[in-house]
């Protein structure tokens, strides 16, 4: 009798575990770690300390399980501090959040990459980071500033190579302190270029995607390789996207809002997403969306609003040798 309540337990158990997959709250990556598909975006949110610590408390106690953040956002020190108050109250556990940041474009040799994620660490008060991302392909000439520049006005770039900072990330996967590692902003020549020597292959490839954005080619590519892609920028920056006649429409007939609708758009083509908001009743609606699906109609009609208009350009790098956005995709 015993034995059999154990076996119904187990069955219950299996079935929730496959429910919770299927609805797509998580992906499983190349090297098996799973991810939480709807990270929240920290980055831009303009925030004071104390209120950024209170934001993430309430990004968790809404659902959030994935953080994206950088080193460039200034704000690890004050996640850790959120993360360390939500551990100490038993909220949470380490283990139940994921925890994302990125290497900085004046970080990219072998020391300064040790010395970012070992800052990361600390900042972040953890001993593992879940995902370490190259922002961008382009190393910037290493020093204090993190956006050194010309008489022109231009970035002065430094002679590491995007592989060497591959290669140092490998290693501080193998010594424990990393879990996955991943890049950002690559376009399809980078990734091939990176996969043709990297020993681990890149899981994830951050990139800017909307509904005026929508990347096809890169994330086809991405997907044929294997590399995850992750949707930065989902709700267009909370640009005019609002307004568009056509997501409204969408939204009303699913009774959702827009930004559901921009948000579920990317998770049913298999992209995971990082909405940001500082608004409680916002990040609340942001990861409310697996109880809809959109028709494939509703999808292509999304995808026909693309104008291919990027908002993240990091215009002046645009003259570096790894600028990734003169290419196609
Ligand atoms: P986003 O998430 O597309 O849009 C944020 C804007 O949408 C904010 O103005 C926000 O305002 C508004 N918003 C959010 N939820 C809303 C809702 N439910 N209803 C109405 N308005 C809503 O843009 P993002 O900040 O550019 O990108 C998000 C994250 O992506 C960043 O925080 C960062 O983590 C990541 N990112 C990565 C890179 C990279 O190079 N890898 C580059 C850029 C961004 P409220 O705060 O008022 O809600």
């Amino acid at each position: 009798m015993y034995s059999q309540f154990i076996s119904f337990l187990f069955i219950i158990f299996i079935v929730l575990i496959r429910k919770t997959n299927s609805l797509g709250t998580h992906v499983v990556l190349n090297d098996g770690n799973k991810m939480p598909t709807i990270a929240i975006g920290t980055g831009g949110t303009g925030l004071t300390s104390r209120s950024m610590v209170e934001m993430i408390k309430n990004a968790v106690n809404s659902g959030y399980r994935h953080i994206d953040t950088a080193f460039i956002y200034n704000n690890e020190y004050e996640i850790g501090i959120a993360l360390s108050e939500l551990i100490d109250k038993k909220t949470i556990n380490r283990e139940d959040i994921f925890i994302t940041t990125k290497i900085w474009n004046t970080y990219h040799s072998y020391n300064r990459v040790r010395e970012a994620v070992s800052e990361s660490l600390t900042n972040l008060n953890v001993d593992y980071l879940d995902l370490v991302l190259i922002n961008w392909p382009m190393g910037y000439k290493e020093g204090i500033d993190t956006e050194p520049l010309d008489q022109s006005g231009y970035v002065i770039p430094s002679s590491y190579d995007y592989l060497e900072t591959w290669g140092t990330l490998e290693q501080l996967v193998s010594e424990g302190k990393i879990k996955s590692i991943g890049v950002s902003n690559f376009n399809s020549e980078q990734l091939s270029r990176l996969l043709e020597s990297a020993q681990i292959k890149p899981v994830v490839n951050q990139i800017e995607s909307h509904p005026h954005l929508v990347q096809d080619k890169l994330i086809d590519f991405c997907h044929k390789s294997n590399i995850h892609a992750t949707a930065y920028s989902p709700l267009g920056g909370g640009r005019l996207l609002y307004q568009t006649p056509e997501l409204t429409k969408i939204a009303n007939k699913y009774k959702k809002s827009v930004a559901q609708i921009m948000i579920k758009f990317q998770i049913e083509r298999g992209l995971s997403v990082v909405p940001k908001s500082v608004v409680p009743q916002h990040i609340k609606e942001n990861i409310n969306v697996f109880d809809f699906t959109l028709s494939a109609e509703d999808i292509k009609q999304i995808k026909n609003l693309n104008h291919n208009i990027r908002y993240t350009i990091e215009e002046k790098a645009k003259n570096h040798i790894y600028y990734p956005f003169h290419n196609d995709y």
